[in-house]
């Protein structure tokens, strides 16, 4: 850290539960349909109305806790946080607080190889609000649209102990986070659409310090990249700030991603005091060991405990082993691949380099591959052709570039293109003939000791049968009849 300061960051993180209705009512939580179509008198906040616990939401949460090293608490209970907001119509949030759903996790993380716990001090439930759109001419706050169809989707809250130190760690607790809500189907993890959200807490104090300076807080970043900036600006901010002998002030900042800097949105004097109490329509929140065990059993491997096993069980590299297990969808096409083929190291090869390259190409989501035109059956196929010398390697890229543009079988695409791989001795020995027959000059020089140009006759040779002779043979050959 520059200066001889040391940063302490916090994370905040709310993701939106995978379910198909809301937290307290049926209503859709689907995305982008019409504005206030998924609206109802319970999330709209009409009188009268009595909220209904969504089981799923409480289950993915239980999910959520768990994936994240937390312990469930037996029992939790649900508090309103009031505060005034347009697109807040009840007046306040269903929310957890003093006692919420789980506590005590950690997220282990990884920068520049060393490995660290960041601990996780609760995860609460909570409904999302609503929407407000600010939009007009000539400024654009002129007009205030609202859109209820998110209030009262579930949320779960993730929040961190200050354990962060750097800009570094806290993208890669962020990635992690995401991958493993990803991984036990909890959270969608897109940012753009705000399903994940993260509030950064940020302070500084010198290097051997105990005591923790003042933070700030950051909202509106809404992708991993800001942040990382956001961090960092605030960081130096703050030095700035303690270096010109001022006061860091405790406030919630926004990130402003156009100009790359944050600035001052409230100051702790403004801050809001929720008033939370208990919500006096909800009973407390009571998970029994038996249920929560049930969860744990459906949970399938986390992102880390897969990495290792491949390394362990397929002999990968730890690099290769990380790509591979970032998504589920990834992962299992691999391992399915690998089982099939019996060949994993190739299995890893070929859906790291043209796959990869592929889905890339196509903006394919490494969460969703059942749509890939390539299924697992078929690379493996492919692999095996290779390993018994049906194509060669080079051929097996083309069928490879052929399965992802038809989605047709290997043994298909070899037949119709006619790929199949030229070992015939006798076939090979009249093309090597013919080649050096139509090449006598350089087969001269060859013969005269200059065997630089040996590589220009296989090459010949390859052009001669569209790249399918094996290329073993056809050493051999050529090496006999040029001597010869
Ligand atoms: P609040 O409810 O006001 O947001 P919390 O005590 O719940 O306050 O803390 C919120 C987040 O701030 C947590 O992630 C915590 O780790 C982090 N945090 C607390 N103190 C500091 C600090 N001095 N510097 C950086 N982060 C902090
Ligand atoms: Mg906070
Ligand atoms: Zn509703």
């Amino acid at each position: 850290m520059t200066r001889n300061y040391e940063a302490v960051i916090g994370l905040e993180c709310h993701a939106q539960l995978l379910t198909n209705s809301k937290l307290f009512c049926s209503c859709s939580t689907k995305f982008g349909d019409a504005p206030n179509m998924n609206t109802c008198p319970v999330c709209l906040g009409l009188p009268g109305a009595l909220p209904v616990l969504n089981r799923v939401a409480v289950a993915l949460a239980v999910r959520a806790a768990l994936g994240l090293n937390c312990r469930v608490n037996a029992e939790s209970q649900w508090a309103r946080k009031n505060y005034f907001y347009p697109d807040l119509p009840k007046g306040y949030q269903i929310s957890q607080y003093d006692r919420p759903l789980a506590q005590h996790g950690f997220i282990e993380i990884s920068v520049e190889g060393i490995i660290k716990k960041i601990g996780i001090q609760r995860i609460h439930m909570e409904e999302d609000a609503g929407k407000s759109l600010h939009e007009g001419f000539p400024d654009s706050s002129r007009y205030t649209y609202l859109d209820f169809n998110r209030s009262g989707v579930p949320l779960i809250e993730i929040v961190s102990e200050p354990d962060i130190r750097s800009s570094a760690e806290a993208h890669d607790y962020l990635r992690r986070l995401k991958e493993i809500l990803e991984y036990i189907d909890v959270n969608d993890g897109n940012m753009e659409e705000g399903s994940l959200r993260c509030d950064a807490n940020v302070s500084v104090r010198k290097v051997g310090e105990q005591k923790f300076g003042t933070r700030t807080e950051l909202k509106n970043i809404n992708s991993f990249r800001f942040v990382q900036k956001a961090i960092d600006f605030e960081i130096k901010r703050q030095i700035d700030v303690l270096e010109a002998g001022r006061r860091v002030v405790q406030e919630t900042r926004l990130w402003n991603a156009d100009e790359e800097r944050t600035v001052s949105m409230r100051s702790k004097e403004e801050a809001h005091d929720y008033r939370y109490f208990p919500d006096p329509d909800l009973p407390l929140l009571a998970l029994d060991p038996e249920s929560i065990k049930q969860v744990a059993h459906s949970m399938p491997e986390l992102p880390e405990a897969r990495r290792k096993r491949f390394v362990q069980e397929y002999a990968l590299s730890e690099y290769d082993a990380g790509v591979l297990a970032t998504t589920r969808a990834l992962a299992e096409f691999f391992e399915e691949t690998a089982k099939l083929s019996g060949q994993p190291k190739s299995a890893a090869n070929w859906i790291m380099g043209d796959l990869l390259r592929f889905y890339k190409d196509r903006n394919t989501d490494l969460k969703d591959l059942s749509t890939s035109p390539v299924k697992p059956k078929m690379l493996a196929d492919m692999i095996s052709l290779v390993e018994k010398r049906t194509i060669s390697g080079k051929i097996a890229k083309m069928v490879m570039e052929e399965m992802c543009l038809t989605a047709k079988a290997p043994q298909a695409i070899i037949e119709e293109k006619g790929l199949l791989q030229i070992s015939n001795i006798d076939e090979i020995e009249k093309i090597v003939s013919r080649v050096i027959e139509e090449n006598p000059k350089p087969a001269e020089q060859y013969r005269q000791g200059k065997t630089g140009n040996f590589g220009f006759f296989v090459g010949q040779v390859m052009k001669a049968t569209g790249g399918r002779a094996n290329p073993q043979t056809v050493n051999e050959v050529l090496k006999k009849r040029l001597a010869g």
